[in-house]
């Protein structure tokens, strides 16, 4: 038995020399691939670094039946969940994935994760759900603020600031857009196009669907009693709002998936099939580290997708060694069942 432990020391565990399926992430898409394949029987372990991408926000919206619920909590009710199963969590950051063995009828995939602290694990599979990094506005307050009043979703907390005197954040032709999605939700938004030019069209649309237009840059934030009370530009003027929606640049936590080769979309963001499947044979990926628009239900969604087809995969896989040993004679291989 290898052995799983932590660098703070929170979990040690016996964890059985090869695993089916490493995933590697524990937000809501790799416990809920966990959940998928602990139910098939897998011997799973989920390695997570614990810092999901909604942590800052206090509650979690938009997910069927959960809508509301603190994002800790949705989390600790599926590592409950998977551990239930029989599944294995290890606290940690995997550093590394290598292939052990060639792809074939005679040397399947062996994979081998190694974690920061020097625990290395063995599986047949890996999947990565390690999501991605937000880059803000380098602004004064809007790191500080992120996830409370500076949001960035209106899907996910434009129904918490309805009605409100909202902001958003310019600079890019994205934000434009952002500016009219917003808009859905309060008849008061400012766009600051923070210094950035806005063509004759641009300007036009954002006056036709009643949204404020300052084009003094922005210096700051303005926080009062620890509530968002303004954003004050270049001029000085404070103009008061109560929420501002910002476009971070989203930067996937792929570092795993490139190191082992997979193919990249043009865009550069790592290419999988629609079950998650990377282009290195064994090797699946889901949520927010190979798809930017995945709010949790999605990844949650993509997270069970890639668990069947990763199921499927084992099963052809142990089929065809059965099938094989079966012509030689000798008896089946006896994989253990959780
Ligand atoms: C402020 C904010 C609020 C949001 N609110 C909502 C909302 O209300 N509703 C909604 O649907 N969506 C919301 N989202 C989006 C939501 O955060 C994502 O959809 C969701 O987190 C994606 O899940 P995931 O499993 O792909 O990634 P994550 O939840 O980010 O989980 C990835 C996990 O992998 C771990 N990890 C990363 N690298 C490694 C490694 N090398 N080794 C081990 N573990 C690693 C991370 O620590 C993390 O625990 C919000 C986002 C933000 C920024």
């Amino acid at each position: 038995m290898s052995r799983a432990g932590t660098a703070a020391g929170h979990r040690t565990e016996a964890l059985p020399d090869l695993l089916d399926v490493v995933v590697v992430g524990g937000g809501a898409a790799g416990l809920s691939a966990a959940l998928v394949l602990t139910r098939a029987r897998r011997r799973v372990a989920v390695v997570d670094a614990g810092q999901p991408r909604n942590a800052p926000a206090a509650r979690m919206h938009g997910f069927l039946g959960s809508d509301g619920l603190p994002p800790a909590e949705l989390l600790a009710r599926g590592r409950r969940e998977v551990t239930g199963y029989g599944g294995h969590l290890v606290d940690g950051r995997a550093t590394d994935v290598r292939r052990l063995s060639a792809d074939g009828p005679h040397g399947p995939p062996v994979l081998e994760v190694g974690l920061a602290d020097g625990t290395v694990l063995h599986a047949r599979r890996v999947l990565v759900t390690t999501g991605l990094r937000d880059d803000v506005p380098d602004v004064p307050g809007v790191r500080e603020r992120w996830g409370r009043d500076v949001l960035h979703c209106p899907y996910c907390h434009g129904h918490e600031v309805r009605d409100q005197p909202l902001g958003v954040l310019g600079g890019t032709p994205e934000a434009v857009t952002h500016a009219h999605v917003v808009r859905q939700w309060s008849g008061d938004v400012v766009y600051f196009t923070d210094g950035g030019t806005l063509t004759a069209d641009e300007r036009r649309r954002l006056v036709a669907h009643a949204i404020g237009i300052v084009d003094d840059p922005v210096t700051r934030l303005v926080v009062d009693d620890d509530r968002l009370t303004g954003v004050e530009v270049a001029t000085g003027q404070v103009v008061p709002r109560s929420a501002v929606f910002v476009r971070p640049r989203v930067v996937p936590h792929d570092e795993l998936l490139t190191g082992l080769g997979c193919a990249t979309h043009p865009s550069g963001w790592v290419a999988t099939d629609p079950t998650g499947r990377t282009s290195v044979p064994g090797v699946w990926a889901a949520g927010n580290a190979v798809n930017p628009r995945a709010q949790v239900v999605t990844a949650a969604g993509e997270g069970s997708t890639a668990a069947i087809a990763i199921n499927d995969d084992l099963v052809e896989e142990d089929t065809a060694d059965a099938d094989a040993a079966f012509r030689l004679g000798l008896p089946a291989p006896v994989r253990d069942a959780v």
